[in-house]
């Protein structure tokens, strides 16, 4: 079981962050801006679980259609058409381009097509605005990938970490020593000590829920289904169909992380349909478990020991057998 992400219908309302927080009575850990974004979570942590990325670009906006030079959209005199309302009346911006005021020449095409002529329709307008560029937001809901192999479970002394019958990744909070070890572990940067505590916390993918044969919270609290949770191959299947269909719409940037199960991590039991380079959401772009080298490791070890304790005994040999015709000389 596990989790797929699909990025390009997130609309960034952190429901996720907040019924993960709720379920497992995680500590308030500080909201602040990070003066780069509206995130005001800024990443994973001990005590942030989900984390719903707002990446600011300057690409183009909406559909982005491949090819289509958007240049000359100014999304907030198109928000303004959408309800008719001018901005400096309305309550809220509106953000839904629609039929607009008479006179604007705004009305939709009725095939979602109404952004050229908006556009002519609000020259205008532009020019009475703050002279800023489009502007794009990815927003994408961050978690424990819950790794085929997982390097933080490979390191734990202590079995806190473990596999469940779910094919996830848990910690028990109980048996944690705060070791610390898993946190440079993990590819991902996911796991981390609670300060003052020094044990270790990440998302349990809802362990209790799926016990009780129920999905996990912040799926179940997704207003756009952005957060799939189910069997992975089937995910895997929807997830392919998604990105053919946002492909065929002119999304070329459309591509899936964490799906393959032959990456550097064996595939990953939360993956995602990103809109950009992984970098741009902070994922590294090639994850390869860190403990992949133990096994070659051990090997090495132990015939450096054998060939260490062959040596002894050899010596010990030669002694022996040098020291034989001295005690006979002394008797
Ligand atoms: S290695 Fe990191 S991402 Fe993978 S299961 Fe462990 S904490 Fe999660
Ligand atoms: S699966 Fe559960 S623990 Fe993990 S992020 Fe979602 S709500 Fe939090
Ligand atoms: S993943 Fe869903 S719940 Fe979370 S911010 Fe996006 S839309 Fe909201």
């Amino acid at each position: 079981m596990g989790f797929f992400t699909d990025t390009s219908v997130c609309i960034g309302c952190k429901a996720c962050e907040v019924a993960c927080k709720e379920w497992n009575a995680i500590p308030e850990d500080g909201l602040d801006l990070t003066g780069m974004s509206y995130d005001n979570s800024q990443g994973l942590g001990a005590s942030t679980w989900r984390h719903v990325a707002f990446i600011e670009q300057s690409k183009p906006l909406g559909h982005a259609h491949a090819d289509v030079d958007h240049g000359d959209v100014d999304v907030l005199a198109l928000a303004a058409q959408g309800s008719g309302t001018p901005p400096g009346e309305a309550a809220i911006t509106p953000t839904t381009p629609g039929t607009g005021p008479a006179g604007t020449g705004a009305a939709d095409a009725g095939d979602g097509s109404q952004g050229a002529q908006g556009v002519e329709g609000t020259q205008e307008a532009r020019t009475d605005g703050d002279g800023r560029g489009e502007l794009r937001w990815l927003m994408s809901s961050d978690v424990c990938k819950h790794c085929t192999h997982a390097a933080c479970l490979d390191v734990c002394p202590t079995g806190s970490l473990f596999r469940t019958e779910f094919g996830t990744v848990v910690v028990q909070e109980d048996i944690c020593n705060g070791c610390g070890y898993c946190v440079p572990a993990c590819p991902y940067g996911v796991i981390e000590q609670r300060p003052h505590d020094g044990r270790a916390f990440k998302c349990t993918m809802c362990y209790d829920r799926l016990g009780a044969g129920r999905e996990p919270a912040c799926a179940k609290a997704c207003p756009t289904e952005s957060i799939q949770f189910g069997p992975l191959d089937e995910l895997r299947v929807r997830a392919q169909e998604r990105v053919d269909q946002l492909r065929e719409a002119g999304v070329n940037d459309a591509r899936l992380y964490g799906h393959d199960p032959q990456d550097g991590v064996g595939g990953d039991g939360a993956f995602f349909l990103l809109l950009d380079e992984p970098e741009v959401y902070g994922l590294p772009p090639d994850p390869v478990v860190t403990t992949r080298d133990l096994p070659d490791m051990w090997r090495h070890a132990g015939a450096a020991a054998l060939t260490l304790l062959g040596g002894l005994a050899a010596v010990f040999a030669a002694h022996g057998r040098d020291r034989a015709p001295a005690r006979r000389f002394w008797r």
